[in-house]
């Protein structure tokens, strides 16, 4: 029956392929002032952007925009009515902040896209890590006003720090757009200045230049995302006649799938569904799930029945890897599930760890990493305490060959093959289910933090117990 399913599927997908693609893509930025975060003037402008976008695109009624306008006013924060529609909670709305993981879509001509927008300040990076893991693309978002892109891009601002874990998550590709060129007259020196700088820095974070593109827009304004015409890009078709955002959008390329593999769907949110049953959203890394289904929940012994599955907003036979989901769960015991908890078949678990080995690349730390290090282990939207338990090997950057083994210290910058075990936390410790790297790749990828930092990333080698 499975065999049949994945027919179905791999048929649909081809349909797919020729009509809308769907990609998610996960929009990073944000300025960062180390000393003060002073909101409305420290921020690149993703709410903006998305908001903007999503109304030239149809996707917000003229209603909404309208209501978002006065409800911002009225909060005393007018600068912000564009990126109402995605700043959901009311405490967001207070702060002016975007905090947890917003999710929109919109299609452009040929694909089909699931916004997940990340936090920009210092203090959401768990949640830009559990976007950025469900993401295919990132979209980079650049303050452009003067002072306000170099304080995001030195040490310890978080351009840097976005950038690197996006690509340390897997995303690939990435449109930098360089926003609020209305700021500096839509100077072409400037956005050149900026691109410049920047470039180099995408290849060293690991970003091929053909798989990067830069843009020049004016998120507030409207200008460059969806058109470049009228009173307000005047300036800007002085010397630019490129693609829109919008055209570069369409353009990106989804990465390959792979279905036949064993489902995974690491749960990002839980909440109460119809009746008895209970709802979790997540993307589906690998495999096909299909309705009426019954998937094990790890860690634990429990197992669930897939209800409904719910794909931009529309019920669906079946989800194939690279979606996000909404599923609907029945004959299940909630208490056993938990974000981070990974559904799979109950044929084919994902294993569980304790302890396993990992080949870790360690960022611009300033205390060297050694045997024992308490960190923060986190996988997807997991995270868990743990030590690095064994020091095994320093390796090689480029060839991933052992330059000695069992060294005393890992220095910033090196690369290492580790052991990293959990850590308990009062009782008992639990495991967290992992997988190798080489078996599943979405499933295999950590980030090591440390004190509120991010201090390494890796993919996990093998499961000790
Ligand atoms: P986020 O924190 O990155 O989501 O940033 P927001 O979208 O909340 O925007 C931060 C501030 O920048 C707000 O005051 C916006 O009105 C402003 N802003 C966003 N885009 C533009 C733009 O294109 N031009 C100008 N001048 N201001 C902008």
């Amino acid at each position: 029956a499975h065999d049949k399913l994945l027919e179905e599927v791999q048929k649909s997908l081809e349909a797919q392929g020729k009509g809308k693609q769907a990609l998610s893509l996960v929009v990073i930025g944000g300025i960062l002032v180390e000393t003060h975060i002073s909101l409305g003037h420290v921020d690149a402008g993703k709410s903006t952007l998305m908001g903007r976008l999503l109304y030239e695109l149809g996707r917000m009624d003229e209603r909404t925009r309208a209501a978002n306008e006065r409800n911002s006013t009225k909060a005393g924060k007018s600068s912000f009515s564009w990126a109402w529609s995605l700043d959901g909670t009311s405490e967001e709305r207070e702060r002016g902040i975007t905090m947890d993981v917003a999710l929109e879509s919109f299609s452009t001509t040929k694909r089909q896209i699931t916004v997940l927008d990340a936090p920009g300040h210092k203090e959401f990076i768990p949640n830009m890590i559990s976007g950025a893991s469900r993401a295919d693309c990132a979209l980079l978002v650049i303050d452009a006003s003067t002072g306000e892109f170099e304080s995001g891009f030195e040490r310890g601002g978080q351009t840097r720090e976005h950038l690197v874990l996006a690509r340390s998550l897997g995303v690939a590709q990435v449109i930098v757009a360089i926003n609020k060129l209305d700021q500096v007259q839509w100077g072409k020196n400037r956005y050149e200045e900026i691109c410049a700088l920047l470039r180099p820095f995408l290849t060293q974070s690991g970003f091929h230049p053909v798989k990067t593109s830069f843009i020049p827009i004016g998120a507030m304004l409207g200008v460059n995302l969806v058109a470049c015409e009228g009173e307000d890009a005047k300036q800007l078709l002085e010397w630019y006649q490129g693609p829109t955002l919008v055209d570069l959008l369409d353009k990106l390329e989804p990465p390959a799938r792979d279905i036949t593999a064993p489902a995974r769907i690491p749960v990002s949110n839980i909440f109460k569904g119809q009746g008895s049953g209970i709802s979790v959203s997540g993307r589906l890394l690998s495999g096909v799930v299909q309705v009426g289904e019954r998937l094990r929940i790890l860690p634990g012994d429990e197992t669930a029945v897939v209800k409904t599955i719910e794909v931009e907003e529309e019920n669906v036979p079946w989800v194939a890897a690279g979606s996000n989901a909404i599923l609907a769960l029945v004959s299940v015991d909630s208490v056993q599930l938990a974000i981070g908890s990974v559904l799979c078949p109950p044929t084919n678990p994902v294993p569980l760890a304790l302890t396993f080995t990992a080949r870790i690349l360690i960022f611009d730390i300033q205390v060297p990493i050694i045997a024992g290090a308490m960190v923060e282990l986190f996988h997807h939207s997991r995270d868990v305490p743990a030590s690095v338990s064994k020091l095994i090997a320093t390796l090689d950057r480029a060839s991933g060959k052992v330059v000695k083994s069992n060294p005393r210290v890992l220095a910033k910058a090196s690369s290492a093959e580790v052991q990293i075990t959990l850590r308990s936390t009062g009782s008992s410790t639990r495991p967290i289910p992992l997988e190798p790297y080489a078996k599943n790749k979405a499933m295999g990828r950590i980030l090591i933090r440390r004190e509120g930092e991010t201090i390494a990333a890796g993919i996990v080698m093998e499961v000790l117990g």
